[in-house]
């Protein structure tokens, strides 16, 4: 048997580095063993698995293997090949084409037995890096690949930064944090983008395409997104936490954020609920001649309520208001809003630790082959399950509205507010308003047939 041996000096993940001679002796010990003869050793200079560098021995082993000039490659260990999924498919692919093995000094792989399950476990780790690409995850002090996957320089210098990304550009940065704010509170960014006076980097005005690229890079929390990795920075600096970057992405995902965020008219729309049946007031027109509408529960085939209770706009409008005015006047709604924030906070946190977790545990099974399929799983699965609860727990939970501002000037603030941002101020602090009906409905206008229902 004809073997070849890979070799490449790399950091371990606790600083430690494995010189390419003791991975070389390794691998002949392990091929004097089997009885294999070396017929070459490919050495790698380079110590990056996961740049963009070029490299040429790795590129010029696996052209050999596909030659069919080996009947076996030789690696310490998996990563020492490559770190990029894609180019351990590479690999595979001339493995099978060339009808050579794959053995491992250490993680125990051997395509020699069983050469389908490492395609398949390959292909799986493969799919389950795309699929999670659209995710944030953090991997810190990959100074290395941060460098690699450094902005190629020229163009247009990012919004909120200067051209070298080292600097917080300040007024573009409370821009940012502002739209962050109102995305979070609800506010659709159609509704942002119309009401934001300052242009963007390159002069025009925003576009919600431009504001959701903004909103989602992970730049903005100080790290640098390369191919679907995140990777904390030490030159950028962050305008925004990563938990709310975090929930950014999350909001983004939504699907159900379209239809939530369509247009709307009216303040209260959506909001209002008919005390009856429970189901959404629509809107309906007056008598002719009146200004303004009436809130009805409308009965199938138009709704789905009972029909029997019916509001006019206006008197509604005015008490929600006002209720909502003397709300935020109270101090006491700031120290409700912190608690929650916390608690916000926690579940973030949990969540980007829990990703993680899973992103190493996948590198030890996937890459590292240090665990089994099995105990992957087991290990790998709840935690799946628990992101996918944190997932759902911080979309649905109470933004904190940061409403700290309207402590003591409430109306004057509310007076300079566009609908959407009212809508949105509306959205932090009430859940739902239900219309009561008492035995005649719709005649005589009574404040006591609204009923609030406060999130803060
Ligand atoms: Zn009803």
């Amino acid at each position: 048997m004809k073997v070849c041996i890979y070799s490449r000096i790399s950091e371990n993940p606790d600083g430690t580095s494995t010189g390419t001679a003791r991975q070389e002796r390794d691998c002949r010990e392990l091929a004097a063993s089997m009885g294999w003869e070396v017929a070459r050793v490919y050495r790698e200079d380079d110590t990056s698995a996961f740049g963009t560098k070029p490299r040429p021995v790795f590129e010029a082993m696996v052209s050999d293997i596909k030659a069919g000039s080996y009947d076996g490659l030789l690696v310490w260990k998996l990563d020492r090949l490559t770190r990029k999924l894609k180019d351990l498919a590479t690999v595979v692919d001339a493995i099978e084409t060339g009808h050579a093995f794959v053995r491992t000094v250490e993680g125990g792989i051997n395509t020699a037995n069983g050469g389908s399950h490492l395609l398949l476990t390959i292909q799986a780790a493969i799919a389950n890096e795309e699929s999670r690409n659209t995710s944030l995850r953090i991997k810190r002090k990959h100074q290395e690949l941060a460098e690699n996957g450094m902005h190629s320089g020229g163009g247009t210098r990012p919004y909120g930064f200067s051209a070298d990304w080292t600097a917080v550009i300040e007024e573009e940065a409370a821009v940012i944090r502002n739209i962050a704010a109102a995305l979070l509170a609800g506010e659709s960014t159609l509704g942002i983008c119309k009401r934001l006076t300052t242009p963007t980097v390159s002069g025009k005005p925003w576009h919600p395409t431009v504001l959701r690229k903004l909103m989602t890079s992970a730049r903005l929390a100080g790290c640098r997104e390369y191919k679907g990795i995140v990777y904390q920075s030490e030159s950028i600096p962050a305008i925004l936490d990563m938990e709310t970057v975090e929930r950014l992405r999350v909001l983004f995902r939504n699907p159900a954020r379209k239809t939530k965020n369509a247009f709307r008219n009216s303040l209260l729309s959506g909001f209002v609920k008919c005390g009856n049946c429970g189901s959404t007031m629509h809107m309906k027109a007056l008598p002719q001649g009146k200004e303004g509408f009436r809130w009805a529960c409308a009965k199938p085939p138009v709704g789905k309520g009972c029909g029997r209770t019916t509001v006019v706009n206006a008197p509604v409008e005015l008490v929600v208001i006002e209720a909502l005015l003397h709300r935020l006047d109270n101090p006491a709604l700031a120290e409700a809003a912190e608690g929650a924030d916390t608690s916000r906070q926690s579940l973030g946190a949990e969540l980007v630790a829990i990703r993680e977790r899973s992103a190493s545990l996948s590198q030890d099974h996937y890459v590292n082959g240090l665990i089994d399929r099995n105990t992957f799983l087991a290990a790998y699965e709840p935690l799946k399950a628990r992101t996918d609860h944190l997932e759902s727990l911080l979309a649905e939970s109470p933004v904190a509205p940061a409403v700290s501002e309207y402590e003591g000037k409430a109306r004057i603030l509310w007076a300079g507010k566009t609908l959407s941002e009212r809508r949105a101020l509306l959205g932090l602090l009430i859940e739902r308003i239900a219309i009561l009906s008492f035995g005649k409905t719709g005649r005589n206008f009574n404040p006591e047939r609204i009923a609030i229902t406060w999130r803060f």
